[in-house]
């Protein structure tokens, strides 16, 4: 069955959904346009709430620190103002389907970004517009890089992409011999309802890796991600890094020591 390019709350829908999709019944009660992102929300959200500014320089972030090609792709962002109204939307969009406290969905040339506002509001908005970013750029990403790269941007920029709960899951698995890193099999993930928090927590590592650690390992992903918007073929980005490095499974553990004895 053709896979749909779409996003629930980071769980691809398959093509049988395709027909229960109702028409989009958007908030009502203030739009906020800032280049191609538009912002309504179902209350009175001003221009110069500390969230649209988030989200403006999260884009440029994403952009500046991958290097990927500027898009105008509009990306519609609806923020609802309580559970209940958010939770009557996404029956009204997709009857059925789990509930989330946010998604990203991409559909026949149309982004939107769905939230609930609350205390995870932001993190919310800046994990989905991530995916927005990189679909709008690079157009279907591998599976775990999309979701370690939302995971790596989600939190607050002076943060520097530090994830401390994943970080700590990751520690507390690793001294238990629970787990190990193990890249390819994150990269044979093809289904988000696959995804476990720990494979969020690993593909975010490994993102952290790549951008926080040597230059040639952010040149790895940078060439890898411009490839990918280029539709030229790749192999997948743990072949290459594997290819580069005799063991970047041991770097990884040793990058998730180091930097949790410095925070
Ligand atoms: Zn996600």
């Amino acid at each position: 069955m053709e896979r749909w390019p779409w996003y629930l709350g980071c769980i691809v829908l398959t093509g049988c959904a395709l027909g229960r999709v109702a028409p989009s019944a958007p908030p009502k009660g203030s739009q906020i346009v800032r280049g191609p992102m538009v912002v309504e929300a179902d209350f009175q959200l001003k221009g110069d709430d500390p969230i649209i500014g988030q989200l403006t320089d999260l884009q440029s972030v994403v952009g500046t620190t991958l290097q990927l090609p500027v898009t105008s792709q509009p990306v519609i962002v609806h923020i609802f103002s309580s559970s209940d109204r958010f939770h009557q939307y996404l029956e009204h969009r997709f009857p059925g389907y789990p509930v989330r406290r946010a998604f990203f969905i991409k559909h026949q040339g149309r982004f939107e970004v769905c939230a609930q506002w609350g205390e995870h509001i932001v993190e919310d908005l800046r994990h989905e517009m991530t995916h927005a970013c990189l679909h709008a750029a690079v157009g279907d990403p591998p599976l775990w890089l999309d979701e370690g790269l939302a995971e790596y941007f989600e939190i607050p920029p002076h943060t520097g992409g530090w994830h401390a709960s994943h970080a700590e899951l990751l520690g507390r698995e690793y001294v238990a011999g629970r787990w190990r890193p193990h890249l390819p099999q994150l990269e044979a993930l093809s289904s988000p309802a696959d995804m476990t928090q720990l494979n969020y927590a690993e593909a975010w590592a490994w993102a952290y890796l790549l951008l926080n650690t040597t230059p040639a390992r952010r040149e790895l992903l940078v060439h890898h991600l411009n490839s990918l918007s280029q539709n030229a073929a790749s192999q997948p980005l743990g072949e290459l890094l594997y290819r580069n490095e005799v063991a970047p499974h041991d770097a990884l553990i040793a990058m998730l020591s180091r930097e949790s004895k410095m925070k």
